[in-house]
C-alpha cells in the first residue's frame, strides 16, 4: 500500500472567511490532505492565546468553494490546540497558518495570531509554517501560496528541529517581479503607535491605539530588508526565547539570597 499522504492543518488569524486562508488551502491540497480549522472572526494581533475561562465552540462550515471546514470562537492558537486535543482525529503532520493580510516582520511575531498559531503547532511537537503577505489590499495570493506549498513540501521531507517554525513574508509582487527568496533573521520593527482619546456618548473617555503602520530598520540580512527589497523572507524562529548571549553575564551577577 502506498504511504499515506501527509495531513496538513491549515489555520489563520484573519478568520475563516479570509481569501488568504482559501488561497493557502488551495495551494496545499497539492501537498497532502488538508484540514481547515480557523477562528470565526478576525483575531489579528491577538498574540499567543490559551482560552481557559470560557467554553469554546467548534462548528462545521463550508468555505466559499464548498470545501468542508471547521471554525471556532477561540483564538488562532486555540484552534490549533483544539485540533491536537482531539477535534481532528487524524494525526497532524504540519501546521500552516495564513495567508495573512499584512506582514509579520521583526517584533510583529510576538503580536501575531498568524505566527502564534504556528507556535502552537511547534508546542504540539510538529513542524509549523506561518505565511504573510506584506499588503492589506493585494488580492493575488498565488505567489505566496505557491511558495508556501513548495516550502511545506521540503519541511515534510527534511523536518525541522523541535521547537522551530518558519515565518514566511511575501512582498505583494507578481512572480516575475519577485527578486527571489532569502533566509533571514528577525529585524527591528519601529512602531509609531499613538493614543487616540475620544469621548463616548455618556462623556466618558475611551482609547484607541492608533497611528501609522510600523516601519523598520532596513538592515541587510533581516526579514524587513528582504521584503522591502522585493524578496520573499524565510525566518526560522524558535520557542526557546532564552537570551543565550546573556547567560554567562548573568551568571557573573550576585544572586545570593
Ligand atoms: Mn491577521
Amino acid at each position: 500500500m502506498a504511504s499515506q499522504k501527509p495531513h496538513l492543518l491549515v489555520t489563520n488569524d484573519d478568520g475563516i472567511t479570509s481569501p488568504g486562508l482559501l488561497a493557502l488551502k488551495d495551494a496545499l491540497v497539492e501537498v497532502g490532505h488538508v484540514t481547515v480549522l480557523a477562528p470565526n472572526h478576525n483575531w489579528s494581533a491577538s498574540g499567543h492565546v490559551k482560552t481557559m475561562h470560557k467554553p469554546l465552540r467548534v462548528d462545521e462550515v463550508t468555505l466559499v468553494d464548498g470545501t468542508p471546514a471547521l471554525t471556532t470562537d477561540g483564538a488562532p492558537s486555540d484552534a490549533v490546540a483544539l485540533a491536537f486535543l482531539g477535534i481532528v482525529e487524524r494525526p497532524i503532520d504540519i501546521v500552516v497558518s495564513g495567508i495573512n493580510r499584512g506582514a509579520n516582520l521583526g517584533h510583529d511575531v510576538t503580536y501575531s495570531g498568524t505566527v502564534t498559531a504556528a507556535m502552537e503547532g511547534a508546542i504540539a511537537g510538529v513542524p509549523a509554517v506561518a505565511v504573510s503577505l506584506n499588503s492589506h489590499t493585494h488580492e493575488d495570493f498565488s505567489v505566496a501560496g505557491g511558495f508556501a506549498a513548495r516550502l511545506v513540501r521540503q519541511v515534510l521531507d527534511r523536518g525541522l528541529l523541535e521547537g522551530v517554525l518558519l515565518n514566511i513574508n511575501v512582498p505583494p509582487l507578481s512572480a516575475d517581479q519577485i527578486a527571489g527568496a532569502l533566509v533571514t533573521r528577525m529585524g527591528l520593527r519601529i512602531y509609531r503607535d499613538e493614543l487616540v482619546r475620544r469621548l463616548d456618548p455618556r462623556g466618558r473617555p475611551y482609547y484607541w491605539i492608533g497611528g501609522p503602520p510600523p516601519t523598520g530598520v532596513e538592515e541587510e540580512g533581516t526579514d524587513i530588508w528582504a521584503v522591502a527589497h522585493g524578496y520573499i523572507s524565510v525566518t526560522p524562529i524558535q520557542l526557546d526565547l532564552t537570551a543565550h548571549n546573556v547567560l554567562s553575564t548573568l551568571q557573573g551577577w550576585n544572586l545570593a539570597l
